[in-house]
């Protein structure tokens, strides 16, 4: 797949957003993503969480000033698509690519199951397909592929009143600062991904302090994968010999699979 190799990033302001939905919606659209079910919960948010099935979730958050509830705030969630994610060094098995143009990629034949990826990354998330014989991890591809067709992401062509933004990594960082900057009664003096983990390609703005809405505001500045190694270490077992065990399962999975297709193919044909 040819990539255009220029850095992209995408702003998501959340002053902007009005909990349509329609992110989510094209989302699903374009990834050929299913449902699973889910219950009423009484706090408008379906699902409560990013699934394997749902790789964007618009959460709503009820917000409070002096005491009294000011209103609802709408969060579009999905994977931040890190600079230097914590998930690609944490994967014994280089499952996880950071494309030049901004996408964390993941290379689902390469996954052996350990989920390691999960416990690295700091914003929670890559998801498991728990309910499949042979599960794999799912999160967000930043529409790697239609990035690669010079396209905008799914999300963000679907958002009406233009709460997500996509761009050069340069111009989403300026116009960010920009907006802070010429309306500061409007936002919160922090461009959230900016810093975050190293920075991310995907960035936030907001009226309401991110804490407040549930973001994780303690994550270091600095790049995991250096923490994510030094916490693998600590791990009570020879991480090599059980790679390469579930390597071979992986391979002996993917090899059956392909062959279950290819003699489907020949019972059909
Ligand atoms: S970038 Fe693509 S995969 Fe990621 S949330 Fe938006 S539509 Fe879904
Ligand atoms: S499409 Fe835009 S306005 Fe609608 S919920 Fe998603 S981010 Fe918010």
């Amino acid at each position: 797949m040819a990539t255009n190799t220029q850095p992209k990033a995408a702003l998501i302001d959340l002053t902007k957003c009005i909990g349509c939905r329609s992110c989510q919606i094209a989302c699903k659209s374009w990834n050929n993503r299913g449902v699973k079910p889910t219950t009423l919960n009484g706090n408008f948010t379906n699902p409560v969480d990013m699934n394997s099935e749902a790789y964007t979730v618009v959460k709503f958050v009820e917000t409070e000033k002096d005491n009294m509830i000011s209103g609802w705030d709408f969060i579009k969630t999905q994977c931040m698509h890190c600079k230097d994610p914590a998930c690609a060094s944490a994967c014994p098995v280089g499952a996880f690519e950071k494309r030049q143009d901004g996408p964390v990629i993941y290379h689902d034949e390469r996954c052996i199951g350990c989920r390691y990826c999960m416990m690295a990354c700091p914003f929670d998330v890559p998801k498991y397909e728990w309910e499949k014989t042979s599960p794999i991890v799912q999160k967000c591809t930043f529409c790697a592929d239609r990035l690669a067709m010079g396209m905008t992401p799914a999300c963000a062509k679907a958002c009406a009143p233009k709460a997500i933004i996509f761009g050069s990594y340069d111009e989403i960082v300026s116009e960010a600062e920009r907006r802070i900057k010429e309306h500061p009664g409007d936002y919160v003096n922090h461009v959230y991904g900016r810093n975050e983990a190293g920075g991310t390609s995907w960035m936030y703005l907001s009226a309401v302090p991110f804490e407040a809405l549930g973001f994780k505001t303690n994550i270091p500045a600095a790049p995991l994968p250096d923490l994510t190694w030094a916490m693998l270490k600590t791990i009570p077992y020879k991480v090599g010999g059980l790679v390469a065990i579930l390597a071979a399962i992986a391979y002996f999975r993917n090899r059956g699979a392909s062959e279950g297709a290819a003699s489907k193919k020949e019972r059909e044909g």
